[in-house]
């Protein structure tokens, strides 16, 4: 289909504009409000001379301007450039926008790790490319002179664009293989997958979508872009709000979750404390980055809560995951089928252009409707994405059964080769990680004459937690079920294993620091 994500809205605002599109901890916002505000910022943003197919930056908490901005670009065919994570200091959000050449810039006062962060509006204001410099107050703090995005009532005269194919995203990978890459998608990439999503789950106007996952990554921007699909309500999490995460459901009367392991396991123990049996409409719960614990997935079943599990990257949004009607043993072992429009085949890591059969594991490949256009500024990275066929290459090892249920294994990148033997080094660490003590865990790689590799277990422990000596976290794994080829040769303990802007394991450093030898 043609449309565009702000046609989608418009859409809604006409046909039911008292209904409400999007609320974050201070405001709340209807289809015909929304709109209204884009129109507005879409008609500035066009007078100061910025035109379809420039950058507009974005560093902004999770609140309803930055739908507005979304919005905006959508209808003028402008690129929304979110810089991702609230740790960027002004140097890292000033390179960000000079890298992607940004002609407009909106940020909000008090966002980001720098004490020095006022001085990011000074910084892009001075960039030769820079047309237009908006500042926010801190999200609910009105009155400190700010812009007020969402009570500029403006009217415009010129058509809005609707080719859906234009480059309206400009999201970075999270750099856990190599330095972060810049993702083009379109209006038609975003709204295929989110449009799959909404469909297989039933969202319609009645529907609120809850989102712990920011509008600058692309779990957020799912969640938003299939409410305005739809003409559901989207939520936006507030990090800084300590209040209970299960009351802040009930009360906003969310519908369906998007968020981590992590989130469904702090709401199952608060449920059973409290000695809920269900949170008051929430249905389903889409768990992302990793599969959660069988013992979690049972016991959100138990409250009513049917858990989701998914895969899905930057460059082809989440396209893999488990429907409604799934057995609990699918949602616990795989991450699910392909979405309507998009294709997996398994490919040899030896050689990219031949097909493996099922059951085998070997490395993804992709392709279809939510795949990116390509990188931006990186033609040659483009290229090698691809094997010979067109088919994306994920970097991600994974098999699929015989119904086309997809599991991952692990990645390229990571892969350890002992004498011969795939080592999966997320298998080893998720392992570690149910030790009670264990806060993260690295596998690494060492250099090995005779086997090529062996392999290394860095771990952190949780602050508090006695220290353990090696042979108690080998007899861990081992009482685990873990083979003894993939048992660890070499131990390590550190302060700190670090995480990358989405909360991965950041582990180049490490894997560097250990071929040196330095640790
Ligand atoms: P970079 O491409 O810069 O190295 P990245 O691949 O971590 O970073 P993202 O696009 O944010 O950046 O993450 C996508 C990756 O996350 C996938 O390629 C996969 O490795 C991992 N991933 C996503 N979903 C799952 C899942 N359900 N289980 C395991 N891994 C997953
Ligand atoms: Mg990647």
């Amino acid at each position: 289909r043609g449309d565009t994500i702000y046609a989608c809205a418009l859409a809604q605002a006409q046909a039911r504009p008292d209904s409400h599109a999007i609320r974050d901890s201070h405001r709340r916002l209807t289809y015909a409000d929304l709109v209204a505000a884009a129109d507005a910022l879409a008609a500035r943003l066009h007078d100061s001379g910025v035109r379809a197919g420039q950058r507009v930056g974005l560093w902004t908490s999770s609140r309803v301007e930055t739908a507005i901005v979304w919005l905006a670009c959508s209808r003028n065919g402008y690129t929304c450039c979110p810089s991702l994570h609230r740790d960027h200091t002004v140097a890292d959000v000033h390179a960000l926008m000079e890298r992607v050449r940004a002609v407009a810039f909106i940020g909000e006062t008090g966002w980001g790790a720098d004490a020095a962060r006022a001085d990011i509006f000074e910084a892009v204001g001075k960039m030769e490319t820079m047309r237009l410099v908006l500042r926010l107050d801190a999200n609910g703090a009105q009155g400190g002179g700010g812009e007020d995005l969402v009570n500029a009532g403006r009217t415009l005269d010129d058509e809005p664009s609707t080719d859906p194919d234009r480059v309206v995203y400009l999201a970075f990978t999270s750099g856990t293989t190599g330095e972060p890459k810049g993702v083009m998608h379109s209006d038609n990439t975003l709204l295929s997958n989110a449009r799959a999503i909404a469909s297989d789950w039933h969202f319609g106007p009645s529907s609120v979508l809850y989102t712990m996952s920011p509008l600058s990554h692309n779990l957020g921007l799912g969640a938003m872009i299939s409410a305005f699909a739809t003409g559901a309500e989207v939520v936006l999490h507030d990090v800084a709000r300590g209040a209970s995460l299960v009351d802040r459901l009930v009360e906003t009367d969310a519908t369906f979750l998007f968020g981590v392991p992590t989130h469904a396991i702090d709401i199952l123990s608060e449920l059973r404390h409290r000695g809920m049996n269900k949170i008051g409409r929430l249905q389903g719960f889409r768990i992302s980055g990793a599969s959660a614990p069988q013992e979690v997935v049972a016991g959100l079943i138990e409250h009513g809560v049917m858990p989701q599990s998914g895969y899905g990257m930057t460059e082809a949004c989440s396209h893999h995951y488990t429907l409604p009607d799934d057995t609990p043993e699918r949602i616990i072992g795989t991450s699910g089928k392909s979405c309507p429009g998009y294709e997996v085949r398994i490919w040899s890591t030896e050689d990219p252009d031949q097909e493996l059969p099922a059951g085998e594991v070997g490395q993804i490949g992709g392709r279809g409707a939510s795949l990116m256009l390509g990188y931006f500024d990186n033609q040659q990275a483009t290229e090698e994405a691809f094997n010979s066929h067109g088919w994306f290459m994920t970097g991600d090892l994974g098999r699929l059964d015989a119904d086309g249920y997809l599991t991952i294994t692990g990645r390229k990148k990571d892969l350890i080769i002992r004498g011969g033997h795939n080592i999966y080094p997320s298998k080893i660490e998720n392992l570690a990680m149910q030790h009670p003590s264990i806060l993260r865990a690295a596998v690494l790689p060492v250099p090995d004459e005779r086997l090529g590799e062996k392999v290394c277990l860095a771990v952190m422990f949780k602050p508090g937690r006695e220290a353990l000596e090696a042979d108690e976290v080998l007899a861990h794994l081992d009482a685990s079920g873990l083979s003894r080829y993939d048992m660890p040769e070499y131990f390590l303990i550190l302060d700190e294993i670090p995480l990358t802007a989405s909360g991965k394991i950041f582990k180049r450093d490490l894997v560097e620091a250990v071929r040196a030898g330095e640790l």
